[in-house]
């Protein structure tokens, strides 16, 4: 079983590589299907955390389309903080488009929530939400989630774009919080 130590923290697999990337093929498809009659729909990833998945996604996706990123941020170590700050504005109009947001990961949904307000706000026609992991089990609001990935329950996870504190997002393979073996190191570490 593989493990990756990141800070004081222990992870374990959770999802390899090849099991995400037919998650995204399912995905793909829907979007595909869904779209095919939508004028030009723009694809607004969220950054930092969407930009593995963004990429997977978007090789997969056929329409014609335009892309670009918005920046948000509610998250300090492993959990939500509640309140959303929006650090990089829209880079482009979404005045009277269809928008699809391409999410890392929806948690308690407050981010998702304070976007469509954002591109509702700036006149966008349609919204649509694809997102690479979903966890239901956290998830506040009546927004509905179009088109989740994998849905997990409420472990934290990193990898493939998600952090832990800024450090992760590089591993190919997505790994869940390993509770246990955090305190086993932590143990040893005291002594
Ligand atoms: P929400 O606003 O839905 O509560 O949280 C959304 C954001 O929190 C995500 O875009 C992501 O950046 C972060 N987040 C939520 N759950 C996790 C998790 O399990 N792992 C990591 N690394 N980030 C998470
Ligand atoms: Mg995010």
């Amino acid at each position: 079983m593989k493990n990756v130590q990141l800070y004081d923290k222990s992870f374990k697999l959770y999802m390899p590589y090849e099991e995400i990337q037919k998650a995204i093929d399912a995905v793909a498809e829907k979007i595909n299907e869904d779209l095919k009659d939508e004028h030009t729909p723009i694809f607004v990833g969220v950054l930092t955390g969407s930009f593995m998945f963004f990429g997977d996604l978007m090789k997969r996706i056929n329409l014609e389309c335009e892309t670009c990123f918005i920046r948000l941020a509610s998250y300090e170590g492993t959990s939500s903080t509640g309140v959303v700050k929006q650090v990089l504005g829209l880079t482009q109009s979404v005045k009277g488009r269809n928008i699809v947001v391409v999410e890392d990961i929806v948690d308690t949904g407050t981010t998702i929530k304070e976007l469509y307000q954002i591109l509702n706000e700036n006149g966008a026609r349609s919204i649509r939400t694809a997102t690479l992991m979903f966890k239901p089990g956290s998830y506040k609001y009546n927004i509905k989630i179009d088109y989740p990935a994998v849905s997990i329950p409420n472990d934290f996870i990193v990898g493939f774009g998600l952090d832990y504190d800024q450090i992760g997002r590089n591993l190919k393979d997505i790994y869940v919080l390993d509770p246990e073996e955090t305190e086993k190191r932590k143990a040893i570490n005291v002594k």
